[in-house]
């Protein structure tokens, strides 16, 4: 859940001048960074997929694919695109100016270039990478709860139905809901129901390390299991639903907050299934538990026809 600290950033420059490359070398050895080469622009894209690099020094004038073929690639790469670019150039016409920042950019340095300068920019670069970043980190995360939002969920949970297919492992999905809760924040205020759904937050999260409790949306949460069967899935929704049962709640004592639980395990849905047939699975599940009296955990019923 918590940012990581990251190591030394890493700086990758690609440029077809071994000279350059000594020159690098020898003046940012003292800074606090990581400096790796490539002379071919090739490779130097391999190694930016390799090595994730927070800045990128890219010439312009190479063999073969010149800094704007690589830029281009950069750019168009999901994985790459975010990574600042400094560009160095020996020609460094106001057309290439214009067009390298148009392309995407974010600094210019033009060779022969002062050291001093060129390490001001790798600083600016890297401090607006940082930011970057932890923006990133943070439109994945739910304001409210500080549980992973529904962007991260979505994106986490085909990844992990992908996993799941290709090495055949288990996968179960459990959608929570909280029960009569707009009946709740009708009587007792927005601020209260608040505060309840802060605390389901904390006990998702007070599970299994392995468990990745997301905010669904409204007062609904989805937790992936990744590992995980659906009999095992039902145990582990259960101890929630009991924790949830059995909490205090101070402004309101003697109030008993429930949920309802519904679980799809990937492996007992006919086919091969896709995201949205998980989702489907457990909210119908979910839907269940609701009809069944709530405050239950109810598992996809697969025999059971959807249409
Ligand atoms: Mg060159």
């Amino acid at each position: 859940m918590t940012p990581q600290s990251s190591p030394l950033p890493k700086v990758l420059a690609i440029d077809d001048s071994e000279l350059i490359h000594r020159l690098l070398r020898v003046r940012l050895q003292h800074e606090q960074i990581e400096l790796h080469g490539s002379m071919v622009a090739v490779r130097g894209l391999e190694m930016a997929r390799e090595l994730q690099p927070d800045v990128i020094l890219l010439d312009i004038e190479m063999e073969g694919m010149d800094g704007f073929e690589v830029l281009q690639a950069l750019k168009s790469d999901v994985d790459l695109q975010d990574i600042p670019v400094i560009f160095i150039s020996a020609t460094a016409s106001m057309e290439d100016r214009v067009r390298a920042l148009d392309l995407g950019a974010v600094d210019f340095v033009a060779k022969p270039f002062e050291v001093v300068e060129l390490k001001a920019r790798v600083r600016s670069a890297l401090r607006v990478q940082h930011l970057v970043k932890m923006l990133a980190q943070k439109a994945q995360v739910d304001g409210l709860t500080g549980l992973w939002n529904r962007t991260y969920f979505d994106r986490r949970l085909s990844q992990e139905v992908s996993e799941s297919i290709r090495h055949r492992r288990p996968l179960t999905l459990v959608m929570c809901d909280v029960d009569g809760f707009k009946k709740l924040n009708d009587e007792r205020g927005h601020p209260f129901g608040d505060m309840v759904l802060e605390r389901l937050a904390k006990i998702l999260q007070s599970g299994r390390g392995s468990d990745i409790p997301c905010r669904y949306g409204g007062e609904e949460f989805g937790i992936i299991l990744p590992n995980t069967s659906g009999s095992e899935a039902l145990e582990v929704a259960d101890r929630y639903r009991r924790a949830i049962e059995q909490e205090t709640w101070p402004s309101a004592v003697g109030k008993v907050i429930t949920a309802s639980f519904g679980i799809a395990d990937i492996s007992v849905l006919p086919g091969t299934q896709g995201v949205d047939d998980l989702i489907a699975a457990a909210d119908s599940a979910l839907y269940k538990a609701k009809l069944n009296g709530r405050n239950r955990v109810e598992a996809a019923n697969i025999n059971q026809s959807t249409g």
